[in-house]
């Protein structure tokens, strides 16, 4: 069976996070990492941004790359947090001009409570989000489990 290896990048504001939500994701091959069924799938790396504006994103992938990492995945807090983390698309393309390493915006399923908060707020309303928010948007039943 194909090995994937990859590393999570977690933001800081969540830096006590014990990953719960990330790896049950895993497990469950939900939210962004659906596109590992079938898949082995090893984590070779786990850290956060390091805090604003995300001074560890310059040298975390360094390391995760001496570790084999074929993909990075931006954890889903990014994209939920209040607010929403404002350097993730460029987070994205600067770890995959630099280190030539596949990017993934998002880990698990967006919780049906922040959902409903930021839809509330408008917090995504700009058309960039829509591509952002895609892999771990799923529907209702599946962001009401990970709430
Ligand atoms: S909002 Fe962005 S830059 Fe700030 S701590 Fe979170 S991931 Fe890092």
């Amino acid at each position: 069976m194909e090995k994937v290896k990859i590393g999570i990048i977690i933001c800081d504001r969540y830096r006590s996070c014990a990953g719960g939500k990330c790896f049950r994701s895993l497990e469950n091959r939900e939210g962004a990492f659906s596109i590992y069924k079938g898949k082995e799938v090893e984590v070779v790396g786990y850290t956060t941004c390091g805090g604003c504006p995300g001074g560890n994103i310059e040298y975390a992938p360094a390391e995760m790359k001496k570790n084999g990492v074929n993909v990075i995945h931006l954890a889903t807090g990014m994209l939920v947090g209040y607010p929403p983390c404002p350097y993730v698309d460029y987070f994205k393309r600067f770890i995959e001009e630099k280190y030539g390493i596949k990017v993934v915006v998002g880990t698990h399923p967006i919780p049906q409570k922040y959902y409903t908060t930021h839809v509330n707020l408008k917090s995504w309303e700009s058309p960039e989000w829509e591509t952002l928010l895609t892999p771990t948007m799923t529907d209702e039943k599946t962001r009401l489990n990970y709430d």
